[in-house]
């Protein structure tokens, strides 16, 4: 095993306690949750569970904080804090990316482009701190004059899942901390320990006591934001399932702003006339990076029943080749986040074995690795497009490879979908790609290519994906209100 760095360790000896108001404070319901490094199932960390007083004590110091202080902030100097906490988050590299890596289990290789990728997303969005404009507008009439405004929303609770737990909670805190507003993270009880080292990055970073809160807890406590009657805003990211629970709380208590970032089941479409050589360098990472846990993971392949049997053996090769272990040892895939995880991808495995042909994997590893959460990259075929594995999203190592003949026949099969989230097409033929472009409904799509993103590229889904746009330009109306000023010169 790499060997992990004394901050790291101190860091995981810390008592369970919630970040509120610049300080560490003990829970009022002293319930814990235990966190488990998914490599070997055994526990490493213990966090607090927040109740409702928890909640209240929360939204209490950021309310006071932006009327007190975050509200008026000069926004030059909310960019100069923004950026000094992308500072520091590289100056952290080391703790941060062995915390992500042994709390959700990924290589650390890939937990290091994460903590990176985290930084370079807030200084994207420091950046916009004080470009933050209104406009005027002509209203045909001389004795008027109207402007508007682009206002904070206030206070916003940032609930995110445990895939790639600092980013998400980076791709929302950017946007709302450049926008003004103050913050209670919740990160998803799997993977909270990076939000907690973030904590203390944040104070170090000179933000003012009460801009940001940090609230452990599972479900409950996200329910608890969820049904707040001070809070204005949720941006959510996780399932479609508990995404539609918030905004059904939002509109049972006080209408707030909700955003949501949803599941997907994301076509992979690879025409015969596509660079194969691309398409075989890609498509094992399209199908299996972060062990499928990824909502953009590519789980639907069809291929062009010409090259079909070319593409199906190099993806078996490919993804027969991927090492599989604990992410500290850097492995290609390391475990599903959880047992829970693992029971679920297992659950669509035994439905996939009934109603499709299994070709590759279907099985939990075995041997060394039969104490942590491994589950092989397993591929299926079917072309029965209401097979259960075709239409839920499993967000796991599993995807269905299914042969097509011709363009309005795989447009029709890409979009029988409830997702809408993401989407690839593989050819050479750029009107062709284009025309899909067109046509596919899913918020991102990627020609020739697979998961690419920058901080100042809009990302979200269609259909049930999602509600909004996180990054980019687009993610300030998630965190900003705009008003309109009316005078009678
Ligand atoms: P999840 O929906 O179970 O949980 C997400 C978060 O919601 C966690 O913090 C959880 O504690 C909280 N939560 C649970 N019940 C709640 C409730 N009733 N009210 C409020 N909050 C509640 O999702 P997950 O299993 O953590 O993550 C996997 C899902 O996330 C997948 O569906 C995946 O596609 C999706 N996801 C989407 C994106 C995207 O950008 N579209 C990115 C990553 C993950």
């Amino acid at each position: 095993m790499k060997k992990l760095s004394k901050i790291t360790l101190d860091f995981l000896n810390r008592s369970p306690k919630l970040f509120i108001g610049n300080e560490w404070v003990d829970s009022f319901s002293s319930e814990t949750i235990p966190s488990v490094n998914p490599a070997n199932g055994e526990e490493i960390f213990r966090i607090a569970e927040a109740n409702d007083q928890d909640v209240d004590h929360a939204v209490d110091a950021a309310r006071k904080a932006f009327h007190k202080t975050v509200r008026d902030m000069n926004p030059s100097k909310r960019a100069l804090k923004i950026q000094r906490l992308a500072d520091l988050i590289e100056d952290h590299l080391e703790p941060l990316s062995q915390l992500e890596c042994l709390d959700n289990g990924k290589p650390i290789s890939r937990a290091v482009a994460d903590v990176k990728a985290a930084a370079a997303h807030l200084r994207y969005f420091a950046g916009w701190s004080d470009k933050i404009e209104g406009s005027s507008i002509p209203v045909h009439s001389p004795n008027i004059m109207v402007y508007t405004r682009r206002e904070p929303v206030g206070v916003a609770a940032l609930i995110v899942p445990w895939n790639f737990p600092l980013v998400m909670a980076i791709w929302k805190m950017a946007p709302a901390l450049a926008c003004g507003n103050c913050c209670i993270l919740k990160p998803a009880e799997q993977t909270s320990v990076t939000a907690l080292y973030l904590a203390n990055l944040i104070k170090e970073a000179g933000f003012p006591s009460g801009m940001v809160q940090v609230l452990t807890g599972g479900g409950k406590t996200g329910a608890l934001l969820s049904h707040h009657m001070d809070i204005d805003k949720i941006g959510f990211t996780g399932s479609t399932e508990v995404g539609k629970k918030v905004l059904e709380a939002s509109s049972k208590s006080n209408l707030k702003k909700v955003s949501l970032e949803l599941g997907g089941k994301s076509p992979n479409i690879i025409f015969d006339d596509a660079d194969m050589d691309r398409v075989h360098q890609s498509l094992v990472w399209a199908s299996f990076y972060n062990s499928g846990q990824e909502c953009t993971l590519g789980s639907r392949v069809y291929v062009h029943k010409k090259n079909f049997a070319e593409v199906v053996d190099k993806l078996v090769q490919k993804a027969s080749e991927l090492s599989m272990d604990s992410g500290l040892l850097n492995p290609d895939l390391g475990p599903l986040v959880s047992k829970e995880q693992v029971d679920r991808v297992m659950g669509y495995i035994d439905s996939g074995k009934n109603e499709a042909e299994l070709i590759l994997g279907g099985q939990r590893k075995e041997g060394d690795l039969s104490g942590g959460y491994f589950v092989e990259p397993t591929i299926f075929s079917t072309s029965n497009h209401n097979a259960k594995i075709v239409r839920e999203e499993i967000f796991g190592p599993v995807v269905n490879v299914t042969s097509f003949e011709d363009e309005e026949e795989i447009i029709a099969y890409a979009n029988n979908s409830r997702y809408g989230l993401a989407s690839a097409i593989w050819t050479k033929d750029i009107s062709r790609a284009h025309r899909f472009a067109h046509r596919i409904e899913a918020g991102v799509v990627w020609i020739n290519s697979y998961d690419l993103f920058h901080p100042a590229v809009p990302f979200g889904g269609f259909k049930e994906s999602g509600i909004g746009r996180e990054m980019g330009k687009s993610a300030l109306e998630l965190y900003t209100r705009e008003k309109a000023i009316w005078t009678q010169l």
